[in-house]
């Protein structure tokens, strides 16, 4: 094969484009101003001089020497060199063989001559015109180009200052959601706290009464405890410990802490796992806390029993699923995507504080994986986390 090398080919294409600069700039000036047109005069006159004064015959066929001015000139000035050739060749040729020569072979030979040159000189104009066009193309793809770059990067600078307003309004709403969730609880222990204070010391003292309320104090402390809890696991974002897991062993030590709840709120439990599925890479400890989370509010869903599947699979990308599918009350449109979102509960005061799936989520993200979740209300949710398999154990032998 032919290898140019690429310096080479660089050097040849940068004298390509210099020539056909020369050549369009040279077309820019025109009239009298131009150098061209004081060259092409010079030409005709210093050939006119040798056609006439030193050449004694065939002028017809000698006539051929002015075709090169004129050439030059359709290089220079285009379709109007063209135009200048034709008139020119057939102002200086036609009168001349019908003054000095009428022998109709020369009168044909000349004429000839003169559609030849009229052929090649509109031949270069053109192709010189079409060089134009395609420079002219060029520099306006180049500033459209740089015009693009331009709107590329505004549009960047948008999205960033998006981004970070977006930011800013989660953390302001995840600010006042912590606040009204802590405070909540506190005031209410504040109040509870008072009470008791006021009544030890009073006649009206009812220990009954005051139990009560200490058990109030402390449910609402406890509250405030699990609320803290789950932010610390929130924020924490520990890096996950990485570890070749097989899926089975998560499935099985979740089950052992919810299997029994299930059982006691006539929940049928169905594991429909793929054999021989690689192992992932993960954290067992975390994916246990995802998938716990998933179960117990799967478990949850189904307040009046029904069944519980837990699904494992493998994807073309190289992904193992593993989904948690219930029957129960179903998540209705409006709520699927807030779900991830920190204190979004629609569990009753004491049974959920709404961070377990934004924690689940931070999780699995952590893991390079994917949760999502399918539900239909009055039909059951599932909900899908996808986590990275073990690549060789994927290869075969
Ligand atoms: P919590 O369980 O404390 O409410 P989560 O973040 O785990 O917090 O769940 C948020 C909400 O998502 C729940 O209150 C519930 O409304 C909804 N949810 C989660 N899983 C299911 C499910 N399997 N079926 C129906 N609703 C669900």
């Amino acid at each position: 094969m032919n290898t140019v090398p690429d310096g080479v080919r660089l050097q040849q294409d940068s004298r390509q484009l210099k020539a056909a600069e020369w050549l369009l700039n040279a077309k820019s000036t025109t009239g009298i101003r131009s150098p061209h047109f004081w060259i092409i005069s010079l030409l005709m006159a210093g050939l006119g001089y040798v056609y006439y004064g030193v050449l004694p015959a065939f002028h017809d066929v000698y006539i051929i020497l002015f075709f090169y001015p004129l050439l030059y000139a359709a290089i220079v000035f285009c379709l109007k060199g063209v135009t200048v050739t034709w008139v020119v060749f057939l102002g200086l040729l036609l009168p001349h063989v019908f003054l000095f020569s009428s022998d109709p072979y020369s009168l044909a030979r000349s004429l000839l001559f003169a559609a030849f040159a009229f052929l090649i000189s509109g031949l270069f104009a053109a192709q010189l015109n079409y060089l134009q066009s395609q420079v002219e193309s060029c520099s306006e793809i180049v500033a459209l180009n740089e015009e693009l770059t331009d709107s590329i990067q505004r549009l960047e600078n948008t999205q960033n200052q998006l981004v970070q307003s977006v930011k800013l309004n989660a953390l302001g709403h995840l600010a006042a959601s912590i606040a009204h969730e802590i405070n909540n609880p506190l005031s209410g222990a504040l109040l509870y706290t008072k009470l008791v204070s006021k009544k030890v010391g009073s006649d009206s003292f009812d220990k009954g009464e005051a139990v009560a309320n200490l058990s109030k104090i402390e449910s609402a402390i406890s509250h405030c405890c699990n609320l803290v809890r789950g932010l610390l696991d929130f924020a924490r974002q520990s890096a996950p410990n990485l570890r070749p897991v097989a899926t089975t062993e998560i499935l099985n030590n979740t089950l052992a802490l919810v299997g029994h709840e299930a059982q006691m709120k006539r929940i049928q439990v169905v594991r429909d796992e793929l054999p021989s599925l690689p192992p992932v890479m993960a954290d067992p400890d975390q994916i246990q806390q995802v998938l716990l989370n998933l179960t117990i509010n799967a478990i949850q869903a189904m307040s009046e029993g029904g069944k519980l599947t837990l699904r494992t699979s493998i994807e073309e990308n190289g992904m193992v699923a593993i989904s948690v599918q219930d029957t129960g009350c179903g998540i209705p449109p409006e709520n699927l995507e807030r779900l991830f979102t920190p204190f979004f509960t629609t569990k009753e005061k004491g049974r959920g504080v709404g961070l377990g799936l934004a924690v689940s989520y931070g999780i699995v993200e952590r893991h390079g994986g994917k949760i999502e979740v399918q539900s239909e209300v009055g039909k059951g949710s599932t909900f899908t986390v996808r986590l990275p398999a073990v690549k060789e154990a994927m290869q075969p032998g």
